[in-house]
């Protein structure tokens, strides 16, 4: 394929962990193209020494001035561009949405190679329903804002699928305790890499997990949708006997009443009588 590709710009997918995940349709066109638009240079060029490739890497995010979209468009006109992300699908909160709108609006051919994805993955990997999912990417860093955000995809008939933080997640788990109670919630950390994890329960029980195990890594935050066999009532004394294992009391009963919004004061006699 090489030298063979049409002018225009090719977006391809890279693995997200595992570098056995790159396609042999991705390989063909990064060493066809006449560069690499990517988001960092050391990233891609990590991945393109792996697969033996050399190429003229450019650097491309969201943030690039005017006139560096423009070189790259007048480029591509001329010749096949890729676009890379530093992993996974580019413009899945990755850069590339502007790009792509401006090259479609002047004719530039755009041809989009399927590869890697997070959220698809997790959705595959996390048992919650699958026949209607909405990504709605990563929940605002402010309280409020993550609380309003959660409220406003409470009635949304479809399993939700978040990006998450390691540092977020029991913020993240907290609000969904407060704001969608009963839901199933899924946490999918580390895909495709050597400590890959999905792990499903109720918000509350999944936050008094983490919070005894604090979670490293790269992770996808699934809610499972409304009405679907909504999960029982909350196990209090499975949270604090989780929590129990790394925590004195106090602590405990803080850590399960932040994530289950329960009184601090009747979590702590619980956990008490359970030590
Ligand atoms: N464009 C990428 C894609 O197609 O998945 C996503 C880029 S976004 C900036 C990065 C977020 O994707 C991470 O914070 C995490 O939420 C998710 N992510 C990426 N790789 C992951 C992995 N191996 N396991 C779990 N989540 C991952």
């Amino acid at each position: 394929m090489e030298n063979t590709l049409s002018p225009g710009l090719y977006i391809v997918a890279t693995p997200i962990g595992n570098l056995g995940d790159i396609t042999l349709r991705a390989v063909e066109t990064l060493k066809g193209v006449a560069a690499v638009a990517c988001e960092d240079t050391r990233v891609t060029g990590k991945l393109l020494h792996h697969l033996g490739i050399k190429q003229r890497l450019i650097r491309y995010d969201d943030h690039a001035s005017e006139g560096d979209r423009e070189r790259l468009l007048a480029l591509m006109e001329a010749e096949p561009m890729a676009l890379v992300s530093d992993a996974g699908t580019p413009l899945i909160s990755d850069p590339g949405y502007r790009l792509v709108r401006i090259a479609r609006e002047r004719g530039i051919a755009v041809t989009s190679l399927p590869g890697p994805n997070a959220a698809v993955l997790a959705m595959t990997l996390s048992g919650l329903p699958n026949d209607r999912f909405l990504f709605a990417g990563f929940l605002p860093n402010k309280a409020k804002a993550r609380e309003d955000t959660l409220a406003s995809l409470a009635n949304v008939p479809a399993t939700l699928v978040f990006y998450e933080t390691a540092p977020r997640l029991d913020a993240s788990l907290a609000a969904i305790g407060e704001v969608l109670p009963g839901r199933e919630v899924a946490v999918a950390r580390e895909l495709t890499k050597k400590f890959e994890e999905c792990r499903s329960g109720p918000p509350g029980e999944l936050a008094a997990h983490y919070a005894a195990h604090p979670p490293k890594g790269e992770i996808v935050l699934l809610i499972g949708p409304p009405g679907d066999e909504p999960v029982g009532e909350v196990d209090v004394d499975a949270l604090l006997r989780a929590a129990l294992v790394d925590a004195k009391a106090s602590q405990a009963a803080g850590m399960v009443a932040k994530a289950t919004g329960l009184d601090r004061k009747t979590l702590y006699a619980r956990a008490m009588e359970l030590k």
